[in-house]
């Protein structure tokens, strides 16, 4: 277009910098990423030229800068000394975002006005070149801004949804110990009279629908109350512990043992008809009777008398059936204790 040389100059919050120039005897041109126009060996361009244009939002044409009142005392006039100079605003929603410089320091007023038009056009076309690569780059920067918050919202999900979990699992164990706790005996280990409620009402149900056999026993201990006078408290508390542990061993482990009452025992028995009941309360008596309870400096042997019931049509609840056993080891009692007797 008649220049020696030429730079693009970009406007970024109010400070100009060369992103590129180039010289006519020189194909390369030269790209400078933002390079500030007054460098360390001073300007690049005259600084004059660059206000002038931002002020006045529109071209300015030099015929020869080194005679110009207004530009010839700039500090790159006087240097450099440009003859020619034309500056075009490259403007985006009427801001000047830049600035396309001309010059030509041989020969003075080499930029007519048909070189401007066409100059003009190109500057335009620059202009939305320009702003359609910074909103690309914000949107790449808003881009990763975003990720990264997705990702750290995701993390902190997981990390929450994590500690959720554990939450209801510490929860849910103890819940699981605290339903253990309700329906254990202390002193034996056993099932106490709350756990066996809740199982016996479970079998009942389960037998009668399915019309299979059950049978329930309940064992008390014969003239308890006089090992507790004879060896004190604490040896009749043994007694209990040595008693259930010698009853649990002749039961199976689908049978279930419980302490439901003072110094009474009772026993559920899936599966198990009256002659089978009979047998195992029977076995239960004799290894009770057998068995010596060794306490502190204590030993001494005691025995059970079994109330044993089996299900009939009448027993719809375990009250109903408890009763019946409960009827039973008042004639065991009855007949002398040390027995077994079937309602
Ligand atoms: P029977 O043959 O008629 O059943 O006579 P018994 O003495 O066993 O009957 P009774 O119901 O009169 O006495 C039961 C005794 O059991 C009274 C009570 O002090 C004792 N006892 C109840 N619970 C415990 C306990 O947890 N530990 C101890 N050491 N004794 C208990
Ligand atoms: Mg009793
Ligand atoms: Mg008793």
């Amino acid at each position: 277009a008649g220049a020696t040389g030429g730079s693009l100059l970009l406007r970024q919050q109010n400070r100009w910098s060369i992103e590129a120039s180039a010289l006519a005897d020189d194909q390369d041109v030269r790209v400078l990423e933002g390079r500030p126009i007054e460098g360390g060996e001073g300007p690049l361009v005259a600084l004059r030229v660059v206000d002038e244009v931002a002020r006045r939002q529109e071209a300015v044409v030099i015929a020869d800068a080194t005679i110009d009142e207004d530009f010839m005392t700039d500090r790159y006039v006087v240097t450099v000394r440009p003859r020619s100079v034309l500056a075009l605003p490259l403007i985006n929603r009427g801001q000047v975002i830049g600035i396309l410089y001309l010059e030509n320091n041989l020969a003075a007023g080499v930029f007519s006005p048909d070189k401007l038009r066409l100059l003009e056009l190109l500057s335009a076309q620059i202009a939305v070149s320009i702003e359609n690569a910074r909103l690309y780059e914000r949107l790449e920067r808003m881009n990763l801004t975003l990720e990264q918050q997705v990702a750290d919202r995701t993390r902190e999900l997981e990390q929450k949804t994590q500690a959720l979990t554990e939450r209801t699992e510490a929860l849910r164990a103890a819940n699981a110990e605290l339903k253990r706790l309700a329906t254990t005996d202390a002193l034996t280990g056993i099932s106490n009279r709350r756990g066996f409620l809740d199982v016996a009402a479970k079998e009942l149900e389960r037998a009668g629908r399915y019309r299979r056999s059950l049978s329930l026993f309940v064992i008390d201990i014969d003239h308890f109350k006089q090992i507790n006078d004879g060896y004190g408290h604490s040896a009749g508390d043994d007694a209990l512990r040595q008693v259930a542990e010698t009853i649990k061993a002749q039961i199976r482990s689908t049978d279930y043992l419980a302490r439901i009452g003072g110094e009474e025992f009772a026993v559920i028995l899936p599966e198990t008809d009256l002659d089978a009941a009979i047998y195992l309360a029977e076995r239960i008596r004799a290894a009770v009777a057998a068995a010596e309870v060794v306490t502190g400096q204590y030993r001494f042997s005691l025995t059970i008398s079994v109330g044993l019931a089996v299900i009939g049509p009448n027993d719809v609840t375990t009250d109903q059936m408890l009763a019946r056993a409960d009827q039973a080891l008042y004639r065991a009692k009855g007949k002398g204790r040390n027995c077994v007797v079937a309602a």
